[in-house]
């Protein structure tokens, strides 16, 4: 029977590229015969539109329609190789302000062969910062940077939206995994804002972890994590990690939230070498769509779709990347399995638990005001990183004589490692170099007198390929020292 109402929501749909239009196809397809009271908008974006010459990879008409509409659908789109251009995906998390990506990763045994038969566990991937804001820069040629920027307000949004998930859904527990043993300031930060969160909800456990044995404690032992929190980059590696042990990155759905929107897409990417074969496994957009759809307060239709895919699993009906002889009943491609599900709508699973969504909240909305810190900030000092080919008894003998008026040279480091004073003539040192100049006492010092010293260190003929200012805030220095 299909459902359908005269009321019909404006949704944006990109059917992306790679293995993208045939997952979208089975994917609307469901969601019709489910009787989805959605109006697709297509917008063109992805591949195509990069090879049109647009770097971002989106058009401004597209950016209206996305803009305009109440949610995104979006098919995995290829992301080109190399320089000159953005990934799409990140420009659409990060200019909508889609702060939270939240991603249910579930194994589904007997029916799906999985290691870990009671893993349920969401992940909250921090969705605008950290490595993925794509700062980098190369000023000499054999060295790269990369900027990891973690800021309070980002973590404040992402921590508080976790544990009102888990609240609002029941769950007992959250986790971060931070790597602050060596990130002291990033994700220091991340950890530090955890702590204090955590203190607004006394009812949930929280716990934190080193992301490295975290990582390896949630491969072999998933059923004992629930919520999980992280910032961006281990978010993503983590959530691909956890889908497989639940049998295929093909499974996980994942909704991308903010204040003013929300983007739904799979977790997997476009897998050019399957695209055009019919063969994908649509489930994990599906289940985006699903998430979608109670996101848009259709928690009916939503629960009705997600009881019938599980009931199709539960049949053995099951594309290639979680067949399995024996287990599976019937190998399907893209298509036959979403005729499949169509064929299940108003049936529930006997062994899986079902879903429901009738009595979860629309949204969650959280309050970004930040928690209180001091606002005194003083410049003492700076980093200055110059480009020297000479070797390092020559380039330190040159370097460590460098005096100027208010400002004494307090180390070098080459590649983190602090080679002037008290340096070891074992360590390896490659071009590019770090002096550390602070001002006599540690006392403020003016723009303008940073700028006077980077040209004192310019007339004494170095090449300077960077700068960093270093401030004191509060009581904190706000850089790492040479001893770290
Ligand atoms: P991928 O996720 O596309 O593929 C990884 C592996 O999983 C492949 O073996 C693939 O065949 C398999 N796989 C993925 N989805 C599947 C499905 N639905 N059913 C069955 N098997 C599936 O990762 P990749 O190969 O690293 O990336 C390919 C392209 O996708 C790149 O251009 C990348 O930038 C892009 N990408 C896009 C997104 C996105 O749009 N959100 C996310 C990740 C990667």
């Amino acid at each position: 029977m299909r459902l359908m109402t005269s009321i019909r929501i404006p949704v944006a749909v990109a059917y992306g590229d790679g293995i993208g239009p045939e997952i979208m196809k089975a994917t609307l397809f469901v969601l019709e015969e489910a009787g989805a009271n959605i109006e697709w908008i297509p917008v063109d974006i992805g591949e195509k539109i990069y090879l049109m010459g647009h770097p971002t990879g989106i058009t401004q008409e597209a950016w209206g329609i996305i803009r305009e509409t109440r949610a995104f659908l979006k098919a995995p789109i290829t992301t080109p190789q190399g320089g000159g251009v953005k990934s799409l995906n990140v420009t659409i998390r990060t200019t909508l302000g889609l702060f939270a990506n939240i991603r249910p990763c579930v194994s589904y045994a007997p029916f799906v062969e999985t290691k870990h038969p009671g893993m349920d566990v969401v992940i909250i991937r921090e969705n605008e910062e950290d490595l993925y804001m794509g700062i980098e820069y190369q000023q000499t040629p054999h060295m790269c940077h990369s900027l990891k920027c973690i800021s309070r307000e980002g973590s404040t949004k992402i921590i508080r939206y976790a544990f009102t998930y888990a609240r609002n859904y029941g769950r007992k527990k959250v986790t971060c995994f931070t790597k602050d043993n060596i990130l002291k300031f990033s994700d220091g930060l991340f950890h530090h804002v955890f702590s204090e969160i955590a203190k607004e909800f006394p009812d949930i456990e929280n716990e934190h972890l080193i992301v490295d044995i975290g990582s390896a404690k949630l491969a072999s032992t998933p059923q004992k994590f629930d919520v999980l929190v992280l910032p961006n980059l281990y978010g993503d590696i983590l959530s691909d990690v956890a889908a497989e042990i639940g049998g295929s990155v093909g499974l996980v759905g994942s909704a991308n939230i903010g204040d003013k929107g929300a983007m739904f897409e799979a977790i997997h990417g476009s897998a050019p070498k399957k695209a055009g074969q019919g063969v994908a496994n649509p489930s994990a957009l599906l289940l985006s769509a699903v998430l979608m759809l109670s996101y848009l307060g259709e928690n009916i239709v939503a629960e009705r779709i997600h009881n019938a895919w599980l009931k199709t699993l539960e049949k053995g009906i099951h594309t290639y990347d979680i067949f399995l002889p024996g287990k599976s009943t019937r190998l399907v491609n893209t298509e036959e399995f979403a005729k499949a599900v169509v064929d299940c709508l108003g049936e529930k699973p006997d062994i899986l638990p079902p879903a429901s969504y009738q009595k979860q909240s629309k949204t969650i909305s959280v309050p970004h005001n930040l928690l209180h810190t001091s606002s005194k900030r003083e410049c003492i000092g700076c980093d200055i990183y110059v480009y020297a080919k000479e070797d390092a008894a020559g380039f330190l003998a040159r370097a460590s004589s460098l005096q100027y008026h208010l400002f004494a040279l307090e180390a070098i480091f080459n590649r983190g490692v602090r080679v002037w004073p008290e340096g070891y003539p074992e360590t390896h040192c490659l071009e590019q170099w770090r002096l550390r100049f602070l001002s006599v006492g540690k006392h403020e010092v003016s723009q303008k007198q940073i700028v006077d010293l980077l040209a004192y260190v310019v007339e004494e003929g170095l090449s300077v390929i960077r700068t960093e200012y270093l401030f004191r805030i509060g009581e904190r220095l706000g850089y790492s020292s040479a001893e770290a």
